[in-house]
């Protein structure tokens, strides 16, 4: 138990480390060309928060949420998502009396008590977009717009976006009556869980994962044949926004997302390559939720991406990830004489901003040599000998095999030349 991480949590070492900052720098890149501003809000949340936003009937304030009575007495939940957090922090800073849309970006780690399979974890990463204070749907395009262009950009191909929309609060209520009615007519095949749902929200019903509802789901009765004008509209300018940038999708009208806040536009980006978890991205719009947070009617969109899932995507259709970076120098001893020597010129190397590392292990110059090679250093330094007492130390370029003498005053100029040569 001492020597395991918790059940669907991993340790990310170094190498995997690198890919993951090369995600991450991808992701702000892509924000800032967007006009997405940062937003890290706090890892738990009051319960509430999730409760009243996320939905009670949902799986993940069921069955998924991490909640523990903290020792003041409060119940609190680590984040299971990040957009409650985000229109908490809109209210909280009153944002909605600046500028509109509040454009903003977020990543990091979300909590959720999932059964661990590839591609699915408990502590798991998520990069999310959320722009609220606009109705346009040219917003709703602009985010389904970004994240295409990032995984676009960091070359993954073959994504399928799928489209819905699951109307508006006055269009939802005719459809919900329909749906009962289809439903309470097949009572026999639902599971336990959604029998309930259907009392508190019929529509989770299309959500569930349980065989016998599924099977239930592909002859219902859909949303998109009960939208109102005003979001039958905004469905159809959104379509004609992403086709105008060649974005493909396919319309779902099946899909509803397993989130209660969502209205009008919802959306999926899957990768088939992925087995079973193929959802890669999930958003919408949610007119609703800072209303139903306590603030001033206010509309807003964005969505979530699971970065693991990217990361095992780009992995597996065969995308070269950067590795972690090696030292540009490794320095080594003739003699153990020369060891404190070798450490002075290691901190004056890295003091001037060239990457360098030690054999730490008092070994052969022979031994260390090949740790050196190991390292994937471009240069080895062997302080000691007849060089060392000239004043000078041996430089090899691990490269070319080239070995050269260089005196200890010209070292950090001659590294920076070669080094500069060298990315050339
Ligand atoms: P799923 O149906 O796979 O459980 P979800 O609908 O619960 O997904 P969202 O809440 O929409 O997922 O979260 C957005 C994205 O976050 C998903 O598309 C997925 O890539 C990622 N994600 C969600 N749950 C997990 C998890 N337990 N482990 C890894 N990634 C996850
Ligand atoms: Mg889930």
């Amino acid at each position: 138990m001492l020597t395991t991480a918790p059940r669907g949590t991993r340790d990310i070492l170094p190498e995997e480390a690198a890919k993951w900052r090369y995600l991450e720098d991808n992701i702000r890149e892509c924000c800032r060309l967007y006009g997405y501003g940062e937003l890290r809000p706090p890892l738990f949340e009051h319960t509430e928060l999730f409760q009243r936003s996320v939905g009670e009937a949902t799986d993940i304030v069921e069955k998924e949420m991490y909640t523990f009575e903290d020792r003041g007495g409060r119940s609190i939940t680590l984040r299971p998502e990040a957009t409650a957090s985000t229109v908490r922090a809109y209210l909280e800073h009153n944002l909605y009396a600046g500028p509109q849309p509040v454009k903003l970006y977020y990543m990091g780690p979300m909590f959720r008590y999932d059964r661990p399979q590839a591609g699915r974890y408990r502590q798991f990463s998520q990069f999310g977009v959320e722009a609220i204070g606009v109705q346009d749907p040219a917003i709703d395009a602009e985010v389904i717009a970004l994240a295409l262009d990032l995984c676009m950009h960091l070359g993954l191909k073959d994504l399928a976006v799928e489209l819905n929309s699951i109307g508006c609060p006055t269009c939802r209520k005719e459809y919900r009556q329909a749906l009962l009615m289809y439903l309470s007519e097949h009572k026999d095949k639902l599971c336990q869980t959604c029998l309930g749902r259907m009392e508190r929200n019929p529509l989770r019903v299309l959500d569930c994962k349980e065989e016998g509802c599924r099977t239930l789901t592909t002859a219902v009765p859909q949303m998109l044949q009960y939208l109102c004008t005003e979001c039958a509209e905004h469905f159809q300018a959104l379509q004609r926004c992403l086709e105008a940038v060649g974005a493909r999708y396919t319309l779902n009208p099946a899909m509803v997302r397993g989130l209660d806040y969502y209205t009008k536009t919802v959306f999926e980006i899957t990768w088939s390559g992925l087995g079973a978890q193929t959802a890669i991205c999930g958003g919408g719009r949610y007119d609703g939720l800072v209303e139903e947070c306590g603030g001033p009617p206010t509309p807003g969109v964005g969505f979530a991406m699971g970065l693991d899932r990217l990361l095992l995507a780009l992995e597996q259709s065969g995308v070269t990830l950067p590795t972690a970076s090696k030292p540009a120098v490794y320095i080594t001893t003739v003699s153990k004489d020369d060891n404190q020597e070798a450490f002075t010129l290691l901190t004056t190397l890295r003091r001037a901003g060239i990457s360098a590392d030690k054999d730490y292990r008092q070994a052969s110059l022979r031994a260390q040599l090949k740790a050196a090679n190991r390292s994937g250093c471009h240069f080895a330094i062997i302080v000691g000998g007849e060089e060392l007492e000239r004043g000078a130390v041996a430089v090899r370029n691990m490269i070319s095999g080239e070995q050269k003498e260089v005196k200890q005053e010209q070292l950090i100029e001659v590294l920076y030349e070669s080094l500069k040569e060298d990315a050339r």
